[in-house]
């Protein structure tokens, strides 16, 4: 790696509604952040408050930025930097790329920002340990990115992975691609809040209807918040929208066959704790398994830094870095050292001790353990979900003495509806597999009976 690539570089995800700014080091941590309400007048207006930005932010940081990457939402030709047309931004046929590397001194790249959530998932995310990865990203459209043999896939005119645009019925609303039957024009937010609209004037009651009747655009959050008070219309619609997004994903699963599917976006932050098991419900019967196992669908890693970490991506190509190969930044190193001992990034362990996904090495909370009469310990649903944080798509469960630790039937369909991969092994045997596996997954070791 040249001393230039070590440097930090600068990622943009220039939104509708919000800038974000943030400095991203070599491994795609985000060390310094800065939030702005996007300029929505001029195309000038936005470059100023671009610069403004990117000076603040090189200030607030105090480092040395090496490169400059930005996420735009609409059509970019990304080797010029030259924004075609944006939806929900005055930004349009704009050498954008061009006026910031003058006015700011720096090399500037730009590309389209769901493009660009993929390629931070792909490098330093959900897919940062595999090469062929789809990532969907929902909010007030649905947009999608491809990465096929660890390299993003543009396709013949640039226009890959327009996901948001793909049939799921033969009929629907029309379109802003001027198409029906369109997925987003069923399940993205725009769509959500049309639905919930139509309801509260034909007189259905829900928590929103103020919101609605005041003309109050409905945020992710707020759908979030009507979700926690039980509201059965906007579930239902949710529902139905999760259900639809499964049904595409499983589309696109069955032609790109990619061995990770990241879902993303607003609305999957907001909403994804409801809608994420439903997706995964609708998609998974209905994706081909000729091939031993069907891809992973999971939650993006990055959450709403998945913009800017991707637009670090692009800066950081245009320094000609290269994808770190088998990226394994957040898994620890485990040897077992034989009877009920093992060593974690050099640390001796002889209690039961967990690896989580994010890389968190953790004493097994005992209070979440529960003890059977006569078989040892048994693992219970709480410690399931404590042990599968940081988005496990895989836990394997190790096991030193005689009776082990049994997972219940309770927790392995609960594991399965989170499309999580349960592995019980003996100790030594789980250690191995979980060396040998890729992507995000977690090892509880089970070394005595505590
Ligand atoms: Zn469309």
């Amino acid at each position: 790696m040249a001393a230039e690539e070590k440097r930090p570089v600068l990622g943009i995800d220039l939104g509708g509604t919000k800038v974000l700014f943030g400095v991203v080091d070599k491994n795609g941590r985000v060390l310094t952040r800065l939030k702005v309400k996007s300029a929505t007048t001029t195309s000038e207006e936005i470059v100023t408050q671009l610069v403004v930005g990117i000076e603040e932010i090189r200030r607030k940081s105090d480092k040395d930025i090496a490169a400059v990457g930005i996420g735009v939402p609409g059509t970019v030709d990304t080797g010029s930097g030259h924004v075609v047309a944006t939806a929900n931004l005055p930004l349009n046929d704009v050498p954008l790329g061009k006026r910031l590397t003058e006015l700011c001194g720096l090399p500037v790249v730009v590309g389209n920002d769901v493009t660009l959530c993929t390629l931070g998932e792909a490098w330093y995310g959900a897919g940062a340990e595999v090469d062929d990865l789809f990532g969907i990203f929902i909010g007030t459209g649905i947009g999608g990115g491809i990465i096929i043999g660890g390299k993003l896939y543009a396709g013949a005119h640039g226009g890959s992975g327009e996901v948001g645009h793909i049939r799921v019925a033969q009929e629907g609303p029309v379109c802003g691609c001027g198409g029906t039957g369109c997925l987003e024009s069923f399940a993205s937010r725009t769509a959500i809040e049309r639905d919930i609209r139509k309801a509260v004037e034909a007189g259905t009651v829900t928590v929103l209807a103020g919101a609605v009747r005041s003309g109050e655009r409905l945020r992710s959050g707020m759908l979030r918040s009507a979700l926690q008070e039980g509201d059965e219309l906007v579930s239902g619609i949710l529902a139905k929208a999760a259900d639809l997004i499964g049904l595409g994903i499983a589309n696109v699963v069955n032609v790109l066959d990619p061995e990770v599917v990241v879902v993303g976006g607003g609305l999957i932050e907001a909403c994804g704790d409801f809608m994420m098991p439903i997706i995964v419900d609708s998609a998974r019967p209905r994706m081909m398994k000729v091939y031993g196992e069907p891809a992973s669908i999971v939650r993006s890693y990055l959450g709403d830094d998945a913009g800017i970490v991707g637009a670090a991506v692009i800066a950081k190509e245009a320094l000609k870095a290269r994808r770190p190969a088998g990226a394994t930044a957040y898994v620890p190193q485990v040897e077992w050292l034989g009877a009920g001992e093992v060593q974690i990034n050099g640390k001796r362990y002889t209690q039961d001790v967990l690896i989580r996904a994010d890389g968190k090495v953790r004493k097994r909370p005992k209070k979440q353990a529960k003890r059977s009469s006569s078989d040892g310990a048994v693992l219970s649903i709480e410690e399931a979900d404590a042990a599968i944080k940081g988005n496990a798509r895989t836990l394997l469960v190790g096991t030193s003495t005689e009776h082990g630790l049994s997972v219940p039937e309770d927790v392995r369909s609960w594991l399965t509806k989170r499309d999580v991969r349960l592995l019980v092994a003996p100790g030594p045997q789980a250690v191995i597999e979980f060396k040998k596996l890729r992507g995000p997954r977690a090892l509880l070791l089970h070394l005595r009976n505590q």
